[in-house]
């Protein structure tokens, strides 16, 4: 096994853009440290699996990341597995109660999104952020956004706010994090063909229906695969990225122009 380019840690791994980042990392020379919720345990073994045939260290972190104390202590067991953290990948994110307006969602699902979207971000930029200032050498921080965190969409009032949070966290930690050559950017995909997406229509019907409007909406007339995502968030991992920080990074398709 050749050395780590350094240490990495996915959040929300067990499938669609996490997992395909988790891979592409490795692929990268990174050794990576994956999360998901502990449901999702399975799904994360076979991802470690897959990491190390890859000739790379991995580890499993099962837990919730809205969670304070699991976020810290997750990020406490990733050092003391592989030694150093080098690149956070903060991607676990929940879909909104989508198909309901504003005056439809009640307070607890818009709360839930927040924990889950938004206050995960914190802890996860707060935690990483006091890790690579601790060890120094510098470091990367990047974050999960959406297309919904520029403009917002029709039903997806949760979502797009917990989703613009996400912005104004990346460019807070970019601001009081660079002194100590730590960048901190976030990814905003456009429509990926992920379980999540497909998770918001109710039938096979609308789920087609989903992936016409979206092709027709794309100059490009495609959906985004996860690996369109993750080679995104490689080149951000990547020490060539070090002068782009506070940044959230369109890859859309061109449905919608910063
Ligand atoms: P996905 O639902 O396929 O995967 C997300 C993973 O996060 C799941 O495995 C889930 O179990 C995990 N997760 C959820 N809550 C968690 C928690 N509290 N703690 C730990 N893990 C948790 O979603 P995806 O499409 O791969 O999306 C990944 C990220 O990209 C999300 O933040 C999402 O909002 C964002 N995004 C996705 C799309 C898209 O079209 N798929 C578009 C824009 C943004």
């Amino acid at each position: 096994m050749s050395s780590a380019k350094g240490v990495a840690f996915v959040t929300g791994a067990a499938q669609g853009i996490g997992r395909s980042i988790a891979l592409r990392l490795a692929a990268d020379g990174f050794d990576v440290a994956v999360n998901d919720i502990t449901a999702k345990s399975a799904e994360l073994d076979t991802l470690v699996d897959e990491i190390k045939q890859k000739g790379r260290k991995s580890s499993k972190h099962a837990g919730d990341v809205s969670n304070d104390e699991t976020v810290r202590k997750m990020i406490e067991a990733v050092v003391g597995e592989h030694g150093r953290l080098d690149v956070m990948v903060a991607n676990a994110g929940i879909a909104g109660p989508f198909g309901k307006k504003l005056i439809e969602v009640s307070a607890e699902q818009f709360d839930r999104v927040m924990q889950v979207n938004t206050r995960s971000m914190f802890l996860c930029y707060k935690y990483a952020g006091l890790q690579m200032i601790k060890q120094g050498g510098g470091g990367r921080i990047i974050g999960a956004c959406s297309v919904t965190g520029k403009k917002a969409m029709q039903t997806q009032a949760a979502y797009s706010a917990s989703k613009f949070a996400v912005r104004g966290l990346t460019q807070a930690a970019a601001l009081e994090l660079g002194e100590h050559g730590i960048t901190v950017n976030a990814y905003a995909p456009g429509a990926i063909d992920t379980p999540m997406l497909r998770g918001t229509a109710t039938s096979q019907e609308e789920s087609d229906a989903m992936t016409e409007m979206f092709k027709k909406m794309s100059p490009l007339g495609m959906l985004g695969t996860p690996e369109d995502i993750a080679s995104l968030a490689s080149f951000l991992a990547s020490k060539e990225s070090h002068f782009i920080t506070g940044q959230t990074i369109s890859s859309n398709g061109g449905i919608f122009f910063d």
